[in-house]
């Protein structure tokens, strides 16, 4: 095994748990209707995380995520910039992104962002079409998403947008439309996933009980095939299992974690890669606040992470870009053998089909992109 250093974070998450409402699918950690309760605290308390690196960082890529970062006041939002800014520093010609839900963009929130130097907006569209949009429990409209993504082309440029699809009804026919109006659209990336009925949510509670219905596993699959048959007609690189960009514009922030690369990551619910150790904060957004301001860490779960995992980790997630993995380069970089270590494992999957292996180069084939969940589980 090696001792090689471990890489150095360039990239840093930033998680913001205020929304509106919840929709009914959604898992992650997030507060709602107690904006004003928490607001001031959650910058308190992530101002004290923060100030835990002990020195300001350097940053390629910088993500703030949620929740909804764009929910509050724009004066809120400027404050969270500027603290962000303060302690995670983007180097010129860096990749700096927000998410931002489509009812929350506005000239005031748009300049907000622009000042601050984002600029990228990744916008939860999730469709365009007014019935699906209240089967997801959205809260816009399509034509405030159409708006959205024409005042953000315009403010910040570089937009992307999710997709959901396989919503409870939904036909191949009625995805293909919001494909088609997506790539119209002035959209430089597209992310987009089949519906996930996670435990714990009101979607999990309506499906056990019969009130929603999932889709046939073979329509989701013609749905899979058809974003990526429009995506690529309409010039977007398909370069991550379920991820779509227009040459130069590939999300640099996932491809850290894809490649395995290290991240800082702070707010409640955020997983971090630093110094070949995993961390998690608490996910309940109140308990992070009361621990960092008892002056208490609010990390929830610590794994020291050994170097053959990381290795593991490294073809797991890596396989998920469609350009896959150097495994020389990751045999040099963890100083695990994987060629060697997981040959049988590769040459089964190749000799089925599921893989290819050109050189040092081991990536899905076209069959295997679909069962690529069962595909990468079988490194970890
Ligand atoms: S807007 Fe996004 S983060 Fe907020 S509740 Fe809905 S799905 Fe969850």
């Amino acid at each position: 095994m090696s001792d090689r250093p471990w890489p150095t974070p360039q990239s840093a998450y930033v998680h913001v748990p205020f929304c509106r409402h919840r929709c009914g699918y959604c898992n992650f950690s997030v507060l709602t209707g107690r904006d004003q309760a928490y607001a001031e605290s959650y910058l308190d308390a992530l101002e004290r995380e923060l100030r835990r690196l002990g020195e300001p960082r350097e940053l390629d890529t910088l993500f703030i995520g949620g929740g909804t970062p764009t929910h509050l006041s724009p004066a809120w939002i400027e404050s969270l910039l500027q603290l962000v800014g303060r302690w995670l520093r983007l180097r010129p010609g860096g990749e700096f992104s927000v998410e931002a839900n489509p009812s929350d963009i506005d000239a005031a929130r748009l300049e907000v962002l622009a000042a601050a130097g984002v600029n990228r907006i990744s916008l939860g569209v999730q469709s365009f079409r007014a019935e699906k949009l209240r089967v997801l429990e959205r809260d816009h409209s399509p034509r405030i998403a159409t708006a959205a993504i024409e005042a953000a082309a315009a403010a910040i440029g570089n937009v992307s947008i999710d997709l959901i699809f396989a919503a409870p009804g939904e036909t191949v026919a009625e995805f293909a439309a919001d494909l088609r109006t997506a790539t119209s659209l002035p959209i430089d990336h597209l992310s987009t996933y089949g519906l996930t009925f996670e435990k714990g949510t009101a979607f999990w509670s309506r499906l056990l009980s019969g009130q929603l219905d999932r889709l046939e596993e073979d329509t989701e699959l013609a749905m899979y095939r058809m974003a990526i048959d429009v995506a690529r007609a309409a010039g977007f690189e398909h370069y991550e299992v379920s991820n779509f960009a227009k040459p130069g514009r590939r999300c640099r922030h996932n491809l850290a974690y894809w490649e395995g690369r290290g991240w800082y990551a702070f707010g409640p619910g955020a997983a971090r890669f630093v110094g070949g150790r995993r961390e998690v904060n608490h996910r309940s957004p109140t308990t992070y606040i009361r621990r960092l301001l008892a002056g208490e860490w609010a990390i929830a779960e610590c794994d020291a992470i050994d170097r053959e995992t990381w290795a593991r980790e490294r073809i797991a997630f890596g396989l998920r870009m469609i350009d896959g993995v150097d495994l020389e380069r990751i045999a040099a970089e963890t100083g695990v053998p994987v060629g060697e270590q997981f040959a049988k494992t590769i040459d089964r999957f190749c000799r089925d089909g599921f893989l290819t292996c050109e050189g040092n180069r081991l990536r899905l084939t076209d069959r295997g992109l679909v069962l690529s969940d069962a595909i990468v589980a079988e490194f970890l």
